[in-house]
């Protein structure tokens, strides 16, 4: 297995290389040059693996010839102690044929533990078999930042730097980043948004000194982040097979998430229509509807992890809707950079629908929904989650299983909670004691020379 970038002008690499790496030199995002579907048989067969059995199947996949398949599943093994439910991600019955997968068993209380965790013990043993150092850079929108730093925490190979929007993540949030006690983290608040920090990243990976400080990537352009999170695709779908290919609705940001549910479906597994829903940064369903993908200014809403105007991985998805063509994909990104828009030609948004549907969520049907679900379920649902179960309402496909993707606990969100149901989830109580710690963070402008400097300091 080899990789190439979405705009067609970087050598290939091999998966333990792209796993420290960030972009490719050209400014695009890594792809396998080819996904085989597995067997019908095979798929069969895996109905009966544990979580961990699949993890090992799907990452070494990916993985290919670049890393012993038995070093994949002792870091599956080893990324997987820290979840604290025996079936890692529990499907729970909504009611009639609609489910709820939930993803939010891991340290930090968020469907990024589940990637983060497992990529941590690759990259970890990648350097020590190297014999080199990392550090890791990443802008966060509050869950990536907290489960990078969590699953990085005291590693002596690798330092952090997490930036996030100042005055933009939950209360909760920030404390799981900034009370971590380990001197390899260093918190950023960034005066600005999420594209901001998100840009700023992108700027320091392709800045001269990037190589130099050893950068290395852990957001969602990250592949073996994706491809950690397909497993929970396989395995839900794995689930669910007697009753139907599962149509999963997934409250969607980066648009990595629901680009991994994607990838479950290249492979095989019996997976049906993707439903993303956003909140009234409503982006993506925009550009569904239209063809015309047009960023606007990021609006706070009740789910700010997915406040985001710009979907890195949305790249992803459109080279294979364009069959791979480097040339225009390179054309529109250059556009959006530029231009902050771009358009897409009829025909590839035909191929796009096949697999995607967009729903819009406004902040009252959030909060309405969080009721709804109490009311029936007797079950509290974040912010984020809302979004996709609101959504999966108007789906229309009674011989399918419905899943909506829990994304977060609820308790990491209390604002909207406490909006909707007049009290709070309690945190676990392991996570509240750690987070009653002192906070560590610096404050710095939206300034790659600022920024530069300071990840010099703390090289
Ligand atoms: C990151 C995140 C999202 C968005 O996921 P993407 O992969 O960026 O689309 C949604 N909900 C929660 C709780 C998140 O942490």
């Amino acid at each position: 297995m080899q990789y190439v970038s979405t705009r067609g002008h970087s050598a290939r690499k091999s998966f333990s290389v792209i796993l420290t790496a960030a972009l490719a030199q050209d400014g695009g995002l890594y792809m396998p040059d080819h996904i085989d579907s597995f067997t019908h048989e095979e798929i069969t067969a895996l109905k009966d693996a544990s979580y961990a059995q699949l993890a090992t199947r799907i990452l070494s996949y990916f993985a290919g010839d670049s890393i012993a398949c038995s070093d994949v599943e002792q870091a599956i093994e080893k990324g997987l102690k820290r979840f604290t439910s025996p079936q890692i991600a529990p499907l729970t019955k909504l009611g009639g044929n609609r489910w709820l997968l939930e993803l939010y068993h891991g340290p930090t209380l968020a469907f990024k533990d589940y990637a983060l965790q497992i990529v941590a013990e690759l990259i970890n043993d990648q350097l020590n078999r190297t014999d080199q150092r990392a550090m890791v850079l990443c802008a966060t929108s509050g869950d990536t930042g907290a489960a990078a730093a969590a699953a990085f925490a005291g590693r002596n190979r690798v330092k952090v730097v997490v930036l996030h929007p100042e005055g933009r993540v939950s209360d909760v949030q920030r404390r799981q980043m900034t009370t971590l006690p380990n001197d390899n983290i260093l918190n950023v608040a960034i005066r600005g948004d999420f594209d901001d920090c998100q840009a700023l990243v992108k700027a320091m990976f392709q800045d001269s000194i990037a190589d130099d400080l050893k950068l290395t990537a852990v957001n969602s352009i990250n592949w073996a982040r994706i491809v950690s999170q397909v497993v929970y695709y396989a395995w839900a779908s794995l689930q669910l097979a007697d009753k139907g290919n599962p149509h999963f609705v997934v409250p969607t940001g980066n648009f990595g998430n629901i680009l991994a549910a994607q990838v479950a479906r290249k492979l095989g597994f019996p997976i049906g229509q993707l439903t993303l829903s956003s909140n009234e940064n409503d982006v993506l369903p925009r550009f569904f509807e239209s063809g015309h993908m047009q960023r606007r200014e990021t609006l706070p809403s009740l789910s700010p992890s997915m406040d985001i105007q710009v979907s890195s991985n949305f790249e992803r998805a459109l080279w294979w809707a364009m069959d791979c063509d480097s040339d225009a994909l390179r054309a529109s990104q250059q556009a959006l950079a530029e231009t902050g828009e771009y358009a897409v030609p009829e025909d590839i948004m035909t191929s796009l629908r096949e697999h995607f549907n967009a729903v819009r969520c406004t902040k009252v049907d959030a909060v309405k929904e969080i009721q709804r679900v109490h009311k029936e379920n007797n079950l509290a649902i974040c912010p984020h989650t809302a979004t996709a179960s609101f959504a999966s309402r108007s789906i229309d496909d009674s011989n399918n299983p419905v899943v909506v993707v829990a994304t977060a606990h609820p308790a990491k969100f209390p604002v909207g909670v406490e909006q909707a149901l007049g009290a709070v989830e309690p945190l676990p109580d392991d996570i509240e004691r750690a987070l009653s710690g002192e906070e560590r963070f610096i404050t710095l402008d939206a300034d790659l020379d600022q920024l530069r400097q300071k990840l010099i300091d703390f090289s």
